[in-house]
């Protein structure tokens, strides 16, 4: 398969450069809150990659680090007062869930940041022994960015653009050159008990680091692959290629795949910024993982894309279609891909998914292919729609057709707060019974009142 390469800006074809399996990194979650998904975006288009490639006969090993021990997850902890592990665990434990909801295969490693210590601090202590790094007076180390050249190759900013970058960024100010990085954070008070030994003092390792230290460890000098949303493109893997490639003297990365952002109101969907849709608030509002996924597939990786409620219905009424076709076929046991498999009349949206993950070119084949086959629909027709789904994940079998309250799921959270306030409301007790109706509103459900019962009714049916 094709698939573009941000470090050469052009599209090239994977093959595991062992000849026998292709190695990709990920770069996971950081577990201090729930993921969205924009994070999801990427995780899924990573997913999709795994799945073609698998499709097409490569044996892939895939893993995806948790990002369990850096400023935000150790600020929460010291501010709730709970164990470090207690809070990365939680956040991980949702993080898993929703994946599992969003059909995105288990990585076959997830890499823990607090568990790689020791292959952080022997990864610092090669860089320190090759002096492309350096201790500071407080006992904290910083990668020299001028004892590599070829930095900023990835993000093509030039010497100027790092500084600025880079100064906006930082709070140190007992580095060399402002464009180098931590690799070793000095124990600060605020950091509570979080800290680890090392050679150079108590601290705990810089965000970067742990990516290439893991890459290293599990993956070896060179993968195949490394991937993760535009916005990590610098300064953190620019970051990880210097510390790699400074460590070992080879190539890091032989192919690097970066994911455009979801954006809500032409903005980055962000924690930092709030305004942010979890798969919770997704349910919420009536829709599922599985047209999340849809939507998410819908638009190409290279493009932004904007998330609004039209464009998850619009998927609904896509993955509908799909359903009423996919009514005589069986369902397939699992929802993996599968390698060998016969695209029959499906060759060209297959195709598609090959050259580039082209998916908004994939799905509209597959509705152009859908109206050229004949009912009864032949065995290797069936196949073909078969072999499609478990490539992009999607699962047209449980899709609810969503014209009939009926059939329609209301969150049991929706339900519980919908009988308070009618409990409420019998009693008389109108401040709170509005106070539910707008907390409803909220969660995107009206509530209509008839004389001894009422009804919840989804606010995207009502603009429909
Ligand atoms: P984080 O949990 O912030 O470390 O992010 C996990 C992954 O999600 C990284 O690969 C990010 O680049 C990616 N990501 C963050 N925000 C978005 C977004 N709005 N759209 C797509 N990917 C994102
Ligand atoms: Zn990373």
């Amino acid at each position: 398969m094709e698939l573009y390469d941000t470090l050469s800006r052009t599209i090239r074809t994977l093959q595991p450069h062992d000849g026998h399996t292709f190695k990709m990194y990920c770069c996971g979650p950081t577990v201090y809150g729930r993921a969205h998904i924009g994070n999801f975006r990427t995780f899924i288009l990573q997913d999709l990659l795994r799945r073609v490639l698998t499709t097409s006969g490569i044996q892939v090993l895939h893993l995806r680090n948790i990002t369990d021990v850096d400023d935000k997850t150790i600020r929460q902890a010291i501010e709730t007062g709970q164990p470090l592990k207690t809070i990365t665990d939680h956040w991980t434990k949702l993080f898993h869930e929703d994946a599992l909801a969003l059909n995105l295969l288990p990585p076959h490693i997830e890499a823990s940041a607090v568990a790689h210590i020791p292959q952080q601090i022997d990864f610092i202590r090669k860089l320190l022994e090759k002096k492309h790094a350096y201790i500071t007076p407080d006992h904290s180390v910083y990668f020299r960015v001028a004892s590599f050249p070829q930095y900023g190759r990835l993000s093509r900013l030039d010497q100027r653009q790092i500084l600025t970058q880079t100064l906006i960024e930082s709070d140190e100010y007992q580095r060399e050159n402002a464009a180098d990085f931590a690799l070793w954070k000095a124990r600060k008070p605020e950091d509570g008990p979080y800290y680890w030994p090392s050679p150079w003092g108590e601290g705990r390792p810089g965000w970067h680091i742990e990516c290439s230290a893991m890459a290293c460890y599990h993956l070896g000098e060179t993968i195949d692959l490394h991937a993760g949303g535009e916005d990590l493109i610098f300064p953190h893997h620019e970051n990880e290629i210097a510390q790699s490639e400074c460590c070992t003297g080879k190539t890091f990365a032989l192919h690097w795949f970066h994911t455009a952002h979801l954006l809500v109101e032409g903005q980055k969907m962000s924690k930092s910024l709030g305004n942010l849709y979890t798969l919770e608030d997704i349910k919420a509002r009536g829709y599922s993982p599985n047209e999340t996924r849809y939507l998410l597939l819908s638009a190409h990786y290279r493009q932004p894309l904007n998330f609004t409620w039209d464009a998850l219905h619009a998927a609904r009424c896509a993955l509908e279609r799909l359903a009423e076709f996919a009514e005589s076929i069986p369902a397939p046991d699992d929802l993996g891909p599968q390698t060998c498999s016969e695209f029959g009349r499906f060759t060209s949206a297959w195709q598609a998914l090959q050259s580039d993950l082209n998916t908004p070119s994939a799905l509209g084949l597959i509705f152009t292919t859908l109206k050229q086959i004949p009912k009864p629909i032949s065995a290797p027709d069936q196949q073909g729609f078969v072999a499609l789904c478990r490539c992009l994940g999607i699962d047209p079998w449980s899709q609810k057709k969503s014209d009939s309250n009926d059939k329609l799921t209301i969150p049991d959270e929706v339900c519980a707060i919908a009988e308070k306030r009618w409990q409420a409301r019998l009693q008389k007790d109108w401040a709170t019974a509005d106070k539910m109706r707008q907390q409803l509103l909220d969660m995107g459900w009206k509530v209509q009142d008839d004389k001894d019962r009422y009804t919840l009714i989804p606010i995207t049916k009502l603009v429909k």
